[in-house]
């Protein structure tokens, strides 16, 4: 019997995990990539250093048995520690005792995941090959090899766009479909990334178990530890016409003055932070939304299919649930992969909308609401709640990020007991309340029947 075949554009995160959840399913895959191999290079500019990973895109490794791999990769955060323009610390746990959300290494766990793919012996993965441009009808691949550029076609059985935000399939292909909707919306934001490296002995500069945020309102800063001591800290801020902006941060002086009095005590951490400034790009962040995801027997997935910003940590964890999402029709339907393709894009388009609502939402509480001590004292609040009543309250920070539970219902659900806690506050004085331990009385009260 020949062996099925299956083609995947883009060695990214929902590309290598999705290679493998292939190859376990007896399929030969060609994996294209368009960059050179990353194991043997640098990761390319302007792309995050490191990521958050929680639940769900640990669920999906898990599905393909190879968390025992990733796990040392990973820095486990409890919390988020807020630094304040006069440096005081808050620290507000994300969830549970033992839960964290982790940061990893994009190169790392990227590398990590190729190199499992290629162990299986069914992925061969092709460096510096860049799709140019998809024939639905056949499910033929056409790929210019870099070197010299010339064009090769590759026919497969089944076909799978991993290729990211500005997927070539989604350009070539899919937005040439009659009825193919697609958007793409930049907000006024972008990025910088800044190396907060480790102190000379190797220890960390900030404590490595936190996801550490300098709250300002309009525009925040972030970092996240690395294995090697050092720091990723990320800059959000409006490109232009705002108090505080890139725009604003031309010279050496512009920036070491911005850093020194809106967040001394990183400044502190790193007065050469003016020195360091163009080492990585300004870059830009865009929302993507398209439908249908599949055509015939290509799919989109991931990126491809959901870009969207990153103020949830989210992006990468919606990416490789698809994988999950995917692997589990796969499955069901015996690998009909018309049957496969027309559930996954049925459930799985509300997630990517609610998923993409979620990450602007999400920026709003970083920037602004983390400092506000009426959303704290809410999240103590919903905190105790968890406590007395697990089975029936989970804070949305918990549902998307310590659960499976689809997006768009955690969403939902997050919006009607955010009505619901806000309502409560306006009736008793909480905070009073918790000086005079009457809180766990009042939650018992509106809990018991619920
Ligand atoms: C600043 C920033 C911070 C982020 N932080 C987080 C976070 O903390 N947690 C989280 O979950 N997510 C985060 N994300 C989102 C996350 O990076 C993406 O959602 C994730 O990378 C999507 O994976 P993907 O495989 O779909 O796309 P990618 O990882 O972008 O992979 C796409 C691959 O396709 C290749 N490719 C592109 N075009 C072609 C072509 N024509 N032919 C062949 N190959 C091609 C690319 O080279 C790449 O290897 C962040 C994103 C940014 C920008």
């Amino acid at each position: 019997m020949e062996q099925k075949t299956a083609t995947i554009i883009g060695a990214g995160l929902a590309g290598s995990l999705w290679a493998i959840y292939l190859a376990k399913a007896g399929y030969a895959v060609t994996i294209f990539e368009t960059r050179s191999d990353i194991r043997q290079a640098e990761i390319s500019a302007g792309k995050s250093i490191n990521l958050a990973l929680s639940t769900r895109g640990i669920n999906a490794m898990d599905a393909v048995g190879i968390m025992d791999e990733i796990k040392p990769l990973m820095i486990p955060m409890t919390g988020r520690i807020m630094h304040s323009t006069k440096g005081e610390l808050t620290y507000q746990p994300y969830g549970e005792e033992g839960q964290a959300i982790n940061s990893i290494s994009r190169g790392g766990v990227n590398a990590k995941m190729m190199d499992l793919a290629e162990a299986s012996g069914n992925v061969s993965i092709l460096y510096s090959h860049k799709c140019v441009n998809v024939d639905f009808d056949t499910n033929t691949v056409f790929i210019e090899k870099r070197a010299d550029k010339s064009i090769i076609e590759h026919t497969s059985d089944v076909v799978f766009a991993c290729d990211g935000a500005f997927s070539a399939v989604r350009y070539h292909g899919f937005q040439k479909l009659n009825r193919f909707d697609f958007s793409q919306d930049y907000i006024d934001d972008g990025y910088r990334e800044i190396l907060l490296p480790a102190n000379a002995d190797g220890s960390y500069k900030l404590d490595k178990n936190a996801l550490h945020i300098w709250p300002r309102g309009r525009f925040m800063l972030i970092a996240l530890a690395n294995e090697d001591g050092s720091f990723t800290c990320t800059l959000f801020m409006p490109f232009e016409n705002d108090e505080y902006s890139f725009d604003k941060l031309k010279t050496k002086e512009n920036v070491d003055t911005f850093f020194k009095n809106i967040f001394p005590d990183f400044h502190e951490l790193m007065p050469d932070i003016a020195d360091q400034w163009e080492d990585h790009p300004l870059s830009s962040l865009a929302i993507m939304r398209c439908y249908p995801w599949t055509h015939n027997k290509v799919a989109l997935m991931g990126d491809a299919a959901h870009a969207t910003v990153p103020f949830y940590g989210q992006g990468m964890n919606g990416s490789l649930e698809d994988c999950f999402v995917m692997g589990e029709l796969m499955k069901k339907h015996n690998e009909d992969w018309s049957a496969v393709f027309k559930e996954y894009q049925e459930i799985r388009k509300p997630n990517g909308d609610a998923l993409q609502d979620l990450s602007l939402h999400n920026y709003k509480v970083m920037s602004q609401s983390v400092a506000d001590p009426n959303f704290l004292l809410k999240k103590k609040f919903e905190h105790r709640i968890h406590q007395l009543y697990p089975d029936k309250y989970l804070s949305l920070y918990s549902m998307v990020s310590f659960s499976n539970i689809p997006y768009a219902e955690a969403f939902q659900k997050g919006k009607e007991q955010d009505t619901f806690i806000e309502s409560i506050m306006k009736d008793y004085e909480i905070e009073k309340l918790f000086k005079m331990d009457g809180i766990d009385e009042l939650i018992h009260h509106l809990f018991e029947d619920r």
